[in-house]
């Protein structure tokens, strides 16, 4: 079994990128992070983003709103952050309040600011292949360290578990992409006989939010197994009262794989590398250099 090491991985795309934002000087990329509420995982989810801009040498900004802001109020400031040419990235941290449309919200980003890539632009130039599409910052971040990692991806079986438009669609979109050319099944709740289905395949990527969710009984021998979930699960010996762990249950699971990330240190780490990226050649496009 072989760990992939996403802090590492990470830590040499974020070197890549800090040399690529100090070639830009005196123009430094902004990105623009917009939180809604209190959520203490969404708050210390844009505070490690924030921490890992200043390292790599970009601006970060951040509004903060009340979870009961209106929609509208919400929505200005969205237009406002489009028409400022020193933005050139806008982050709208998920979960939103009920009350604010997820969709409706990701799509007031204007198209060449949304580094997230969850607007209907990103989403379409992504299944269209088109080069410099921005593709969602966790998926992204997979498929990168499948392929630094060397994980061969032509004519592999991946199954995703998960089919969200943050994670479990965009995922699925990357590894069918030229490039990584891989064969796909995509997963969810309604999927009947699920370990019949996650036992075919050579690369597994389990987001489902459920802690310890794939067994090992769910995996093929030799497969990669990419786990996305982050779930907070009680621990009285942490100080936190909780600690952090993902949605396959990785003791049971490691000992049979070729290869598996941790987590935390696996994905989430990447996600955070991939939106610097993002961000990156969003200002390079912006400044005609893309
Ligand atoms: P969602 O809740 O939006 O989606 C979960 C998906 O899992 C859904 O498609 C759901 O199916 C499916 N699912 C739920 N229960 C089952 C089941 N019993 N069997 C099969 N499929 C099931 O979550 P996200 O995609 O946003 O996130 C997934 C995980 O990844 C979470 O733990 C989240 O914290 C983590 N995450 C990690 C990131 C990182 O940086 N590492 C970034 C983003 C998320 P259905 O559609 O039918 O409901």
């Amino acid at each position: 079994m072989r760990l992939i090491d996403g802090n590492a991985i990470a830590k040499e795309v974020l070197a890549e990128i800090k040399a690529e934002v100090a070639a830009l000087a005196p123009v430094v990329p902004h990105v623009a992070f917009v939180r809604v509420g209190e959520d203490p995982a969404s708050v210390s989810y844009v505070a490690k983003k924030q921490a890992t801009a200043a390292e790599v040498g970009m601006r970060a900004s951040l509004r903060v709103f009340p979870a009961d802001v209106p929609k509208a109020e919400l929505m200005a400031h969205l237009d406002a952050l489009n028409a400022d040419p020193a933005v050139h990235g806008i982050l709208v941290q998920a979960p939103l309040p009920p009350h604010l449309p997820e969709t409706e919200v990701f799509n007031r980003v204007a198209p060449a600011k949304d580094v997230d890539g969850f607007g209907t632009e990103s989403i379409g130039r992504l299944v269209q292949e088109m080069p410099g599409a921005f593709a969602a910052c966790t998926p992204r971040g997979v498929v990168e360290l499948l392929r630094r990692s060397g994980v061969r991806t032509a004519g592999k079986h991946a199954v995703v578990v998960g089919r969200s438009l943050i994670v479990g669609k965009p995922a699925a979109a990357l590894l069918l992409a030229k490039g990584c050319d891989c064969t796909v099944t995509v997963a969810h709740s309604r999927t009947a006989d699920l370990p019949s289905v996650t036992r075919q395949a050579d690369i597994l990527v389990a987001a489902i939010g459920k802690p310890r969710f794939i067994t090992a009984d769910m995996v093929k021998p030799g497969a990669v197994v990419i786990d996305v979930g982050i779930n907070r699960v009680p621990d009285a010996s942490k100080k936190s009262g909780f600690r952090i762990v993902g949605d396959v249950d990785f003791d049971a699971v490691a000992p049979a794989c070729e290869a598996i990330t941790p987590v935390p240190g696996g994905v989430g780490p990447m996600t955070v590398a991939m939106l610097m990226r993002n961000t990156l050649d969003a200002c390079k496009r912006a400044l005609g250099r893309g």
